[in-house]
């Protein structure tokens, strides 16, 4: 399971520069591409090599204050108290305030194994500022500067040391045949109807994976020959009420079924369009480099008319993810499933299809010598040679010189050539440029 680890602290210690630093890809790329809201309070920290882990922003728990509270506050509090770790942000400059040691009375209530950062150490006495927190009784604290990026390593570093063990991810990948599909999206647009129908379809053969933790339950079933693990979501269990599915819909949930899966399936609404909140779940999937299928649902309720504005409108609210297939499909009534499937299956062997060194550089090479990088101010980037670097999603290195050169635009017809000439679908492909020959 990916863990989650709540930042908590009072309004401007800083938790939002510390959330971006963490959780930021450094793939501009991927990160703003027009299209994709982005939830400013959730998001996952990809350390390099080490073990990734969800991030809440719990944005102000102002102690007692109940005015400032409301909605939010509420949030906030039930997302520190499922945490697995709590960050206790705390300002270097300004010292120990009377807000912060409500919010260290609160914390001390909810009892979650909890960690000092004291942050905005840039420029100051590091020392006198982690002493003027030592009444706080923390053994372990962590000074960084969030603004600068220092001591964040250090953080990460401190932070996976306390988080639980890594536990059922293991075991829901030891199975090499299944393909592991999530079924996500917000609440409503008909993630338990497909999945009860699927596994109504399938009966006999669908079985809950045992050994996997309270909250997760993942079924394997097989459909047409093929095996598949469905993934934890909200959709998985029968729920009693629609309004019940609205109230627990959990992004922490969706972040980690994402993490679990190997296809996504973004569900939505047709009738509703593509919703801020589908757009937001969209933007989880691609920063985790799953491959995608989009599954416009309730496709049966809709008039011919209706169905071409939605087309018109799907076509233009996900141009962000071109590469995705998208298959309409109405779980009540059972159909588009074959070609849900299909998407599935074309998303999946594209994701993982094995690339060797010379058909990676014979392409680079005909993609530059069709279209070489334009002159920059008197300099022009040179490819030289690339080779690919890991699978699921494809990852391939561009070796070369002047690389910082290159313009977004040049990176995106690298990457769109790559994808026609390998016919990858339903996958995102990225890239990695390396300076030098
Ligand atoms: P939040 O309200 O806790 O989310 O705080 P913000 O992240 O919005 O930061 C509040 C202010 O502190 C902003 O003006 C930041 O630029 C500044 N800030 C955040 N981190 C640092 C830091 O490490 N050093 C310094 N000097 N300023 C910082
Ligand atoms: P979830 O919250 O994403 O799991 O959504 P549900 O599966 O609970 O579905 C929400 C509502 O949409 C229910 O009333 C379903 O009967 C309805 N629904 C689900 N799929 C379809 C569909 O394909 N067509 C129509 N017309 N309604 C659907």
């Amino acid at each position: 399971m990916l863990p989650l680890v709540a930042l908590v602290g009072r309004p401007n210690v800083g938790k939002s520069t510390l959330f971006n630093a963490l959780t930021r890809s450094r793939d501009a790329l991927v990160h703003d591409q027009p299209g994709v809201t982005r939830d400013r309070h959730y998001g996952v920290c990809r350390p390099l090599e080490l073990r990734p882990f969800a991030v809440v922003d719990t944005g102000g728990i102002a102690g007692e204050d109940e005015g400032l509270a409301g909605a939010t506050a509420r949030q906030a509090r039930a997302a520190a108290e499922e945490a697995d770790l709590v960050l206790f942000i705390v300002d270097g400059r300004e010292g120990a305030s009377a807000l912060d040691d409500d919010i260290l009375r609160w914390l001390r209530k909810t009892a979650r194994p909890t960690l000092l950062v004291v942050n905005k150490t840039d420029g100051i006495d590091v020392q006198a500022a982690l002493n003027d927190f030592a009444r706080y009784g923390f053994s372990d604290r962590v000074a960084i500067s969030s603004a600068h990026r220092t001591g964040i390593d250090q953080l990460i570093a401190e932070v996976l040391k306390r988080l639980p063990e890594q536990g059922s991810q293991a075991e829901l990948d030891q199975d090499p045949n299944r393909i592991r599909v999530a079924f996500i999206g917000r609440p409503n647009v008909g993630k338990s109807t497909l999945v009860n129908r699927l596994l109504g379809e399938e009966r006999m053969i669908a079985s809950e994976v045992p050994g996997t933790t309270r909250d997760s339950v993942a079924i394997d079933m097989e459909r047409d020959g093929r095996l598949y693990r469905l993934i934890d979501t909200a959709g998985l269990r029968r729920k009693a009420r629609v309004e019940e599915a609205v109230e627990k819909f959990s992004i922490v949930k969706t972040l980690q079924a994402i993490e679990q899966c190997q296809v996504a399936v973004v569900m939505l609404d047709a009738g509703e369009g593509v919703t801020d909140q589908d757009a937001s779940v969209l933007g989880y999937a691609l920063d985790a480099g799953r491959a995608l299928v989009i599954a416009a649902n309730k496709w049966d309720g809709q008039t011919d008319y209706q169905r071409q504005q939605t087309e018109a409108l799907l076509t233009r609210k996900l141009s962000f993810v071109e590469w995705a297939e998208a298959v309409r499909i109405s779980a009540k009534h059972g159909s588009g499933l074959r070609e849900l499937f299909q998407a599935i299956h074309r998303a999946h062997e594209s994701a993982t299809r094995e690339f060797g060194t010379s058909e990676v550089n014979k392409a680079l090479e005909i993609a530059y010598e069709t279209n070489p990088p334009p002159t920059v101010r008197g300099h022009v980037a040179k490819l030289r040679y690339a080779h690919p670097a890991a699978s699921n999603p494809p990852t391939f290195v561009v070796h070369g010189t002047r690389l910082r050169t290159l313009a977004d635009s040049y990176k995106r017809y690298l990457e769109n050539f790559f994808r026609k000439r390998f016919k990858l679908v339903g996958t995102p492909v990225r890239f990695i440029y390396k300076e030098g020959a």
